[in-house]
């Protein structure tokens, strides 16, 4: 009976989202949203999106006709040279496919879904603690056992390699190793290139599995090939691999849910006939699970990604919006160092990316959005996004209050 139905818990961070608007505070400051946000604090709109925007419109046999079940094949292509490299040996090989999904959460779930449906045995999913919290729902929805490597260090608030590697090591041989391509959300915290040769050599070793997310490229570093050294590097070693990919942040294009899932197979005579009967298994899933993608986000990605002029002009708008989370890390810890905050700050210039692990308690969440208005999850974590010239100030101000209390 529907009665039987028991009430589920409110998302934490959309909860959070609803605080944050309820306030009617005037210098409340929003830490939690993973969104870029301009020196204003407002949504931007990438200048070459509103461009795309424009191209795409001007044409008058535009229509709203379904797209195919695999998705746009010119932004598919693009995204897949975008995160592979042009000259990738996977593509001169055809050994790739790719496939276009709602956005990276999309590209995940059908990553977990064909792995849990032809991946020989049960294997265990093993993720980074902490993780982005919908990695645990994600593949506990299609049953598949889960388990965490450790990651961060909370002494020194950066990663804990050899925990790291020793789980991995422990870990049943073929078992699946989720990894963040850049900019680990939460944390910040991404491993050296050194520290995932390390990996790739033991990964190999066990002939684990690597499942790449990559929610952040460009968007890290400003510098896309920088953004997918690892999976470039793990490409390169002969790994076959799954690739989920999202648009969100480096378009800006969040509700769009522009993503898109790629499958690696190693080199091999027959590896393009593999990956063929890979990408008919896909099209499969991905009809009876949302028959086929959008349109309106991968049009956009897909014209940009495609043409050489528009490719520099998104390659500059991600230099703005990284370069500005870059000067507010700068900003925060030089604002935390002069007025002598207890404890160390190097972290927040050391972490990369959307996100900064600050290393508070609970409590000391709590007691920011409760005595300053600034929202901010429980783990500590801040969207660095959140803040600009005119809040910096004040968060650092209203930071070192609570440390020292
Ligand atoms: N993976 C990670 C690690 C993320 O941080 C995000 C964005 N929060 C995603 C995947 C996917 O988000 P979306 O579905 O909006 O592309």
């Amino acid at each position: 009976p529907a009665e039987a139905v028991p009430q589920a818990p409110e998302d934490p961070l959309f909860g959070l989202m609803a605080a944050y608007r309820a306030d009617t505070f005037d210098k409340k400051v929003d830490l939690g949203i993973g969104a870029y946000r301009d020196d204003t604090a407002k949504p931007w709109v990438l200048p070459v999106v509103k461009k795309a925007d424009n191209i795409i419109h001007s044409d008058p046999t535009l229509n709203h006709e379904y797209l195919p079940i695999a998705g746009l094949q010119s932004f598919t292509s693009g995204a897949a040279k975008l995160i592979l490299g042009a000259d990738s040996p996977a593509l001169t090989e055809k050994r790739a496919c790719s496939i276009q999904t709602i956005s990276g959460t999309g590209a995940v779930h059908l990553g977990g879904l064909f792995i849990s449906k032809f991946y020989p045995g049960t294997p265990t999913v093993y993720f980074s603690n902490p993780t982005w919290a919908n990695h645990n729902q994600i593949f506990s929805n299609i049953h598949m056992p889960i388990a965490t490597y450790p990651y961060f260090s909370k002494s020194t608030k950066g990663l804990d390699f050899d925990g790291m590697k020793n789980a991995i090591a422990d870990a049943p041989d073929h078992s699946v190793i989720l990894l963040h391509a850049c900019a680990h959300n939460p944390t910040g915290v991404d491993p050296t290139q050194d520290q995932w040769k390390e990996l790739a050599v033991l990964l190999k070793r066990k002939e684990h599995f690597p499942f790449f997310d990559c929610a952040y490229q460009g968007f890290a570093s400003g510098d896309l090939a920088k953004d997918a050294w690892a999976v470039r590097y793990f490409v390169e070693q002969g790994f076959e691999m799954c690739i989920a990919q999202s648009f969100a942040k480096n378009f800006g294009l969040y509700g769009e849910r522009a993503g898109c899932f790629h499958f690696v197979t190693g080199p091999g005579a027959d590896s393009q006939k593999t990956i063929e009967r890979i990408a008919s298994q896909l099209t499969l899933l991905q009809r009876s699970e949302i028959s086929n993608p959008p349109a309106y986000g991968a049009r956009i990605a897909g014209l940009v990604m495609n043409d050489e002029a528009l490719f520099a002009e998104w390659e500059d708008n991600l230099r703005t919006m990284s370069g500005r989370i870059i000067s507010m890390r700068k900003a925060l810890r030089s604002k935390l160092e002069e007025l002598g905050t207890p404890g160390t700050w190097n972290h927040i210039t050391d972490q990369i990316g959307m996100f900064s692990f600050t290393g508070m308690s609970e409590a000391q969440v709590l007691k920011l959005r409760d005595v300053a208005h600034i929202y901010m999850t429980k783990n500590g974590r801040i969207s660095m996004a959140g803040l600009n010239t005119g809040n910096v100030e004040y968060v650092a101000k209203a930071v070192d209050k609570v440390v020292r209390e």
